[in-house]
């Protein structure tokens, strides 16, 4: 059922050549039900409720192109190559919902001409945005186009309750706008005809590697959900001798181990925690570290909060330090120590980013539990980077 696309065909090939029909919120939420499409910024959430949940109360739509996770490329890409097709997501969505405002906030990662000349003309107001790993999410979104600090705001009141201009907000990554620009024009037995009837569709994926002889053409593919992980890595170019692991998911993401016959969707990549979040997948060189990698990426991760909770402030950098001395190399003591750590942080913070981290951690030391051994008998000779 799942076919592997190139990198030229629904997202990223020429502008559609039919113009963009008019429909209105029911229409376009049945429309998109049936198409089973699911926000591909990270969350998953099915899109037709997201609609859903704000029509009839004029809301501020905005389109996410924060691209605040360090791993993605997909957003840059999509918006250089096809902004056209965002700023039609858009519109389309504004004009069914009979939105108040439309604005299409650009992290700074994200080329902003080429996005600033398809707006021209349009509604939509192009944002050019400070960035961060935690500045995409929605409430943080709203704080910064609101003029505050782009930091997490209290989970309890969201943003499609209040959000921009104290309006309801609704708030979807700019690739699933893509996506429904292209439902709207080709309908939904169109986006359904790749992936799985569970999970369908196509989704953009960003492949990289800690090695430079891992990954023959690392970037962002256009693949459809449903393809075997082993696939997509061959597609990239991966030299699967080399792979020790694959992070899937981003730095909130989780290992799977590269021998797994794993397909890419939400029910199958759930067995090792992991979800095609953003589409990103880092393979891990067999000359890498992973505790020492890992490490690194949980003192990034602790370095990004905006230290406004326990967890962030006290628990996160803790844990990463605990990580770093079990990477050079630790003690039996330092395991248990990371345990705790992170324990302690998961699921004590306004939003989700120790949550993330803890899985991303827990994820390490399972997955990678051989070379935890190793370190604790002083027998680690991978790179530590
Ligand atoms: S948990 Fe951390 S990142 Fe989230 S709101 Fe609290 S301090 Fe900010």
């Amino acid at each position: 059922m799942s076919t592997l696309l190139t990198s030229t065909d629904r997202l990223l090939g020429p502008a559609p050549e039919y113009p963009l029909p008019h429909l209105e919120a029911p229409e376009l939420i049945r429309l998109v039900e049936e198409a089973g499409l699911t926000g591909r910024g990270g969350g998953g959430f099915p899109t037709a409720r997201k609609l859903a949940s704000v029509a009839g109360h004029l809301p501020v739509v905005v389109g996410n192109a924060m691209e605040g996770e360090p791993l993605s490329a997909k957003d840059a890409l999509l918006l250089a190559r096809s902004p056209g097709l965002v700023v039609d997501g858009l519109s389309l969505v504004g004009a069914a919902l009979g939105a108040k405002r439309l604005v299409l906030a650009l992290g700074p990662r994200i080329p902003a001409e080429p996005v600033q000349l398809a707006a021209r003309g349009t509604r939509v107001e192009v944002r050019l945005l400070p960035g961060g790993f935690v500045a995409g999410q929605e409430s943080a979104l709203v704080n910064l186009l609101d003029g505050r600090p782009g930091v997490p705001s209290d989970p309890r009141v969201p943003v499609f309750h209040r959000g921009v201009d104290g309006r309801p907000t609704l708030v979807l990554n700019a690739e699933t706008l893509a996506q429904l620009a292209l439902i709207a024009r080709n309908g939904a037995a169109w986006f359904r005809a790749v992936g799985t009837p569970s999970d369908p569709g196509t989704f953009l994926a960003t492949i990289s590697a800690t090695g430079p002889t891992t990954l023959r053409h690392p970037g962002v593919l256009e693949i459809a959900r449903g393809l075997p992980l082993r696939s997509a890595l061959r597609t990239a170019g991966a030299d699967l001798d080399r792979v020790t692991g694959v992070l899937v998911g981003g730095y909130h993401g989780a290992w799977v181990p590269p021998d797994a016959d794993v397909l890419l969707t939400v029910d199958d990549l759930a067995r090792f925690r992991a979800s095609p979040g953003a589409g990103v997948l880092l393979v891990l060189d067999r000359d890498t570290c992973p505790l020492a990698h890992a490490a690194t990426i949980a003192r990034y991760l602790a370095g990004q909060s905006a230290r406004q909770c326990g967890p962030c402030v006290n628990g996160m950098p803790l844990l990463a330090d605990a990580l770093a001395r079990l990477a050079s190399p630790g003690t039996a003591t330092t395991v248990t120590e990371v345990e705790r750590l992170r324990g302690l942080v998961d699921g004590r913070g306004a939003c989700a980013h120790p949550d993330g981290t803890a899985r991303f951690v827990a994820s390490t030391m399972q997955v990678f539990a051989a070379h935890v051994q190793q370190h604790l008998e002083g027998a680690c000779d991978a790179d530590p980077r």
